[in-house]
């Protein structure tokens, strides 16, 4: 059964259905015909032939039959015999011959000259005179003519409307499923190939196939939109990987060439030494993003103080301080929420290192912690160099970098520290912005809930 299709199945499932309703039909039919057809004609029998008894009386002695005794009526045949046997009244229907006894029992059925007739008898009793029997005969075939016909016409027209039935399912069945082919032949073609903007058109419709089909044209576009993600990450990571390692090729080749003291190579040495930490920063932040971006990671929650956290990281950046920038920390107290620890640090520590990096030489840095409508408010303001309002929109972008003269020879950058805090926000439900003006500062702020 298994290796039949749907629409054989389904088929084949009402083919039966339908032949064992017939079946039913048929016997009802034949039955109940056959019982009202009989019952009929043996309550007219039994009727005619009580109706005719009161039509026969002796009066002064003499046999009497009233002119109602009907000798036929409604196909019964009424006969009168003496007790002896001996006809008195009555015609017997041609071709019924019979020396069945009188009787008084219910309607019997006699077979005469291949024929069927059904007999009932009665006896009338006199006081002062012999009784007479009175015999009704009625042919059965005649009366059961009618559900016999019935009978043959659903004998031929019920197998016909099956056929008819079963035919229209099988097509209608067929019709139905025809989409599926469609959508499967779609879909192989889809992921046997490479392009995947490919989608199964099947005309528009509301129904269960239609939706089916919706479905699988989103989840095309949804694997179309990954593949490219992905295609354009790994074109950004080679692009962003190759800028170092031509630096240090280059750096190489020249001072091998060219180098003629220990000072040369020093310096080749350094620019290689700050290629390849930037390389690094580069490959661990890639990593730790992509696990982000990808939803490989788990977010693992759990109830702190936010304000300890935060007071606890700028205390110890602020023990290494950059630039001459002094670091400021306003955080409220006891603002608890439950929130993944890591991912917390790495957002403040991209948004310090950021503000270093971008701050004014000899500045301040303010960091701010405060709880407002269920929200967690984390602000970091620098007073540096600011952003244009143009780039604004770009900086969240991975490996955007506003002014990459000026991030360059920065070992630590990367463009993509504002990627992975907009996606740790992300996944804490919360939302970041940043207000900023050329040469005035910057500042960013993160809420979440809590
Ligand atoms: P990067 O590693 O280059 O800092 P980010 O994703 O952290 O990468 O930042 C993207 C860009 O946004 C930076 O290159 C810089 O131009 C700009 N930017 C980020 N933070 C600041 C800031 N505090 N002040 C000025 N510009 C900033």
């Amino acid at each position: 059964m298994k290796r039949l299709s749907i629409k054989m199945r389904v088929t084949l499932w009402y083919a039966l259905l339908m032949l064992a309703l017939v079946v039913v039909v048929l016997a009802l039919v034949s039955v109940v015909g056959d019982y009202v057809a009989t019952s009929g004609t043996k309550d007219a029998l039994i009727a005619a032939v009580e109706d005719n008894m009161d039509e026969v009386e002796y009066d002064d002695g003499e046999l009497e039959i009233d002119d109602d005794f009907a000798g036929l009526k409604n196909g019964v045949s009424s006969i009168v015999y003496t007790q002896d046997g001996e006809l008195v009244v009555g015609s017997i229907p041609s071709g019924f011959e019979t020396d069945l006894p009188l009787e008084e029992t219910t309607v019997r059925t006699v077979s005469a000259n291949g024929r069927t007739y059904y007999i009932y008898d009665r006896e009338i009793t006199f006081k002062k005179h012999d009784s007479l029997w009175i015999r009704g005969i009625v042919l059965a075939s005649d009366s059961a003519g009618l559900a016999n016909a019935a009978m043959k016409s659903a004998f031929i027209v019920l197998p016909f409307l099956l056929l008819v039935a079963v035919l229209g399912g099988y097509l209608i069945t067929k019709k139905a499923f025809a989409p599926f082919d469609t959508i499967s032949s779609a879909a192989n073609a889809i992921s046997e190939g490479s392009d995947l903007s490919g989608r199964i058109e099947i005309g528009s419709g509301k129904d269960e196939i239609h939706r089916l089909a919706e479905t699988f044209n989103r989840m095309f576009a949804r694997l179309e939109t990954s593949f490219e993600q992905e295609r354009q990450f790994t074109s950004d990571v080679s692009h962003e990987l190759r800028t170092p390692v031509s630096v240090i090729t280059a750096q190489c080749e020249y001072t091998l060439e060219y180098g003629e003291n220990t000072q040369d190579y020093r310096e080749a040495l350094a620019t290689v030494q700050r290629q390849t930490h930037r390389m690094h920063a580069l490959i661990s932040q890639m990593l730790e993003y992509t696990r982000l971006e990808r939803g490989t990671y788990t977010i693992h929650r759990e109830k702190i103080d936010i304000s300890e956290l935060v007071q606890l990281l700028c205390e110890e950046r602020s023990l290494a301080p950059e630039k001459g920038i002094a670091l400021t920390c306003e955080v409220s107290p006891n603002v608890v929420g439950e929130v993944d620890v890591m991912l917390l640090e790495r957002l403040l520590t991209n948004l310090l290192n950021n503000a270093y990096q971008y701050g004014r030489e000899n500045g301040t840095i303010r960091v701010q912690l405060r709880a407002q409508q269920g929200m967690a408010m984390l602000s970091v303001s620098d007073d540096g160099i600011g952003i244009a309002q143009e780039d604004i929109p770009k900086i969240w972008n991975r490996f955007y970098q506003a002014d990459a003269s000026r991030t360059a020879n920065t070992a630590g950058s990367t463009g993509l520290g504002l990627s992975m805090v907009q996606q740790i926000v992300k996944l804490h439900g919360g939302t970041v912005w940043v207000e900023s003006e050329p040469d005035k500062g910057s500042t960013f702020t993160v809420c979440i809930p809590i």
